[in-house]
């Protein structure tokens, strides 16, 4: 299947699996979270691997709809599974277990996997200043980016497009969150 071909597929797949979800702002429809994750690893980040941008699609599939993981081999192959995988949470641990971990975890990702992680952070971080969660403290979102910061420190190296747009959003989210 060609590029664009895979692409549409992935993105009506993952429109259809998020369908009955929002963003915690609980206005935005998911599906905008995971196009604006790819339109950011293409346009700031300038990557150009589609198995990337198409696992961007469905980074959130696996984590937070009833998706198994062999839906996504049989449309898109085992090396894009492996990329959607890689940036997904063991869900049987506990939400604070799961922040460690991607502390822990972060420097030993793949190059594609750092760029994915890192396009996911920019766009929440930005999310918690524009469309934050409808029910979260001042104090909370101070807290959700400071954990971004100990992800991303660990995995810098891979993209300076992308590093550097994110130090951009965080120092405008800690002004914001002030
Ligand atoms: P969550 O991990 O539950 O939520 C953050 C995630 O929600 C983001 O990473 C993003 O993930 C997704 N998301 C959906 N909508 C938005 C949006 N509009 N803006 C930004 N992100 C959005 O929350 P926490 O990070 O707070 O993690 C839970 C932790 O917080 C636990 O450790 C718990 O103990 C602690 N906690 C803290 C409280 C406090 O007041 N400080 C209160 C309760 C719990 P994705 O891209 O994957 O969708
Ligand atoms: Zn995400």
């Amino acid at each position: 299947m060609n590029d664009i071909s895979l692409f549409l597929t992935a993105l009506k797949f993952s429109a259809y699996k998020h369908r009955n979800q929002r963003r915690k702002n609980r206005i935005t429809p998911y599906i905008n979270h995971p196009i604006e994750v790819a339109e950011m690893l293409w346009k700031i980040g300038k990557v150009r691997d589609m198995d990337l941008i198409i696992a961007a699609l469905l980074h959130d599939v696996l984590e937070d709809t009833e998706t198994m993981p062999a839906e996504i081999e049989e449309l898109c192959g085992k090396h894009i599974l492996s990329i959607v995988q890689e940036v997904t949470d063991d869900k049987n641990l506990s939400k604070q277990q799961r922040k460690k971990l991607q502390i822990e975890t972060a420097a030993h990702k793949s190059i594609l996997a750092k760029q994915l992680k890192l396009a996911d952070k920019i766009c929440n971080v930005h999310d918690i200043i524009h469309s934050p969660p409808h029910d979260w403290s001042m104090k909370r979102c101070q807290e959700y980016i400071v954990w971004t910061e100990q992800v991303i420190n660990e995995l810098r190296g891979v993209n300076s497009d992308l590093e550097n747009h994110y130090d951009v959003v965080l120092a405008k989210a800690k002004v914001a969150l002030n």
